[in-house]
């Protein structure tokens, strides 16, 4: 397929990248974020979307702050200069880039430039806050009309554009930017009509896992919003739909909502993990404590491969064991073909789908997944269809399973199929989230990423007792590797793959583990 930017000669993409990170960011916007030769982006367009372009695309902050003026000039010709360069430009702001997001401006910028331009809608912030406060814009019975507002504008002072009486009468209020003028906004509505005991809520960081929601009335709630120190982002949603949150308030109920939680696995493993907790409400942070790398000398493993029609088995122990031995089968010219007459058996699920994926469906996948157990599986074969095995595994797999198959009488060749490596340094992000005490759980899915991140805490500075931070461990081996540094894990996944770790940090949070 022709890549989209050979046919495009300059163009800017006003792109929004909704109110509240991934889940809030449109398909169509990911796609032009995954395509931009330049992404020119505000402060309030989150990582998540900024983690989907390309690494080598130029990435522009566009540090605009209230009233900033100049550095809208400066965004304007910046986005005029790239696009006639040829560029695809990518311009990201939070929320919907026409909703108070001086879009427009921007659009209008172009249009006088003669450059050409798309828009591509964002979920704003009035909406998203609503969403997952679980109060409904209009209803039936009770709002047909919905208003967004800016606050920003201090109704105290004169020559306002905005005409409270007019609001007054108005069903559902957005105010977007109205923290700093909270009391005066329900000041001036109250006077011009509106009844003080009107529901208003305020939602602060709406769909993040800081999302706090105050709902109060138009009388109370600039004194409540002041009382629990709300801070800006924030909307506040004036109506009587406010009301019904009490019965459909759903976000704060996520079992793991308002818990931090660090992921040490690679980053190309962690994605399943991640959203299964993200799903479950809790804000995660990605610190990867591992990574996989392609072998630097194949002569081991190619000689097993050519001869792999000798053997009876051929035992997988990872996913990524799986994917490199495709990928090397592929380098060599070969296919799943290769594995014709060889039993394939896989230590767990996501082995299992990785083989599916290129092509093979695992003969053997024992009933827990664990190493022990799959060795147990295999040595309960009949002694005649287990005589040679190969054994493909990581370079920091533990002797153990190579011993125990010997031992029970099969010929085991072992061989190296990927190598793991300690990654430099854990992320920033990372390390101040644990100095600040602000982590509740970090998951561990290896006994190597359990070395590794306690390594990496140490050389980052950190206490590697880890205090106040509860452990997640995939299954024994991890749970031994910690028990080796003194720590336990305070919950352990049964079964041992990322969503029995998932469901077991849930219950360990429930007060229900063991
Ligand atoms: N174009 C953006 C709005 C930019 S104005 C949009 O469509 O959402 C910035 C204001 O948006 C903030 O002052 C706040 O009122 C609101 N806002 C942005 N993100 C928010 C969030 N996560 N929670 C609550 N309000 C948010």
């Amino acid at each position: 397929m022709a890549d989209i930017r050979d046919n495009i000669d300059g163009l800017v993409v006003l792109t929004g990248a909704g109110a509240a990170g991934a889940a809030t960011l449109t398909a169509e916007g990911r796609k032009w974020l995954s395509r931009a030769d330049v992404v020119i982006y505000d402060r309030l367009a989150g990582r998540d979307a900024l983690a989907l372009c390309r690494g080598e695309a130029e990435m522009i902050p566009a540090g605009k702050h209230p009233g900033g003026g100049e550095a809208q000039e400066r965004i304007n010709r910046l986005m005029v200069e790239k696009a006639r360069a040829g560029k695809l430009v990518v311009r990201l702001k939070g929320g919907d880039p026409f909703v108070f997001g001086r879009g427009g401006e921007e659009a209008e910028a172009l249009a006088a430039a003669g450059v050409p331009f798309r828009v591509v809608p964002g979920v704003t912030a009035g909406v998203a806050a609503a969403a997952y406060a679980g109060i409904p814009l209009t209803h039936r019975r009770i709002a047909s009309t919905v208003t967004f507002v800016t606050g920003h504008e201090d109704p105290a002072k004169g020559g306002s554009a905005i005409d409270y009486s007019a609001l007054a009468r108005l069903e559902t209020l957005v105010f977007y930017m109205s923290v700093a003028n909270l009391p005066a906004i329900a000041q001036r509505l109250t006077e011009a009509g509106r009844a003080p005991e009107t529901p208003a809520a305020i939602v602060e960081h709406a769909a993040s896992p800081r999302q706090r929601t105050i709902v109060a009335t138009l009388a109370t709630v600039a004194a409540e919003a002041r009382a629990a120190d709300v801070a800006p982002p924030a909307v506040v949603i004036v109506g009587r739909v406010a009301g019904l949150r009490e019965r459909l308030a759903w976000f704060e109920k996520l079992p793991l909502f308002g818990r931090t939680v660090l992921v040490t696995r690679s980053r190309r493993q962690s994605a399943q993990l991640t959203e299964s907790l993200r799903e479950a409400g809790a804000c995660v942070i990605e610190a990867p404590a591992i990574e996989v790398r392609p072998l630097e000398d194949f002569k081991r493993l190619d000689a097993a491969l050519a001869d792999i029609s000798g053997f009876d088995w051929l035992v997988l122990t990872s996913a990524n064991g799986a994917r490199f031995l495709f990928e090397r089968l592929a380098a060599i010219g070969r296919d799943a073909r290769a594995l014709a007459g060889v039993k394939v058996a896989a230590i767990g699920p996501p082995t299992a789908e990785a083989l599916r994926a290129g092509g093979i469906t695992a003969d053997l996948v024992p009933d827990e997944f664990t190493t022990e157990r799959l060795g147990e599986a295999i040595a309960a074969l009949p002694a005649a269809q287990r005589k040679r095995l190969l054994l493909a595994r990581a370079d920091i797999s533990t002797p153990a399973l190579a011993a125990g198959l010997t031992a029970s009488g099969s010929k085991v060749v072992e061989v190296t199929l990927y190598r793991t490596t300690c990654p430099a340094a854990l992320p920033g992000e990372a390390v101040e989230a644990v100095r600040a005490g602000s982590v509740d759980w970090i998951t561990f899915t290896s006994a190597s990423t359990v070395q590794n991140f306690l390594e990496l805490a140490e050389s980052a500075g950190l206490d590697t007792e880890l205090p106040g931070v509860k452990l997640a461990s995939i299954g024994p081996a991890t749970s031994e590797a910690l028990a080796r540094r003194g720590l336990s894990a305070a919950a352990t996944a049964q079964p041992h793959t990322a969503d029995g770790l998932v469901q077991a940090i849930i219950s360990a949070e429930a007060g229900g583990n063991r």
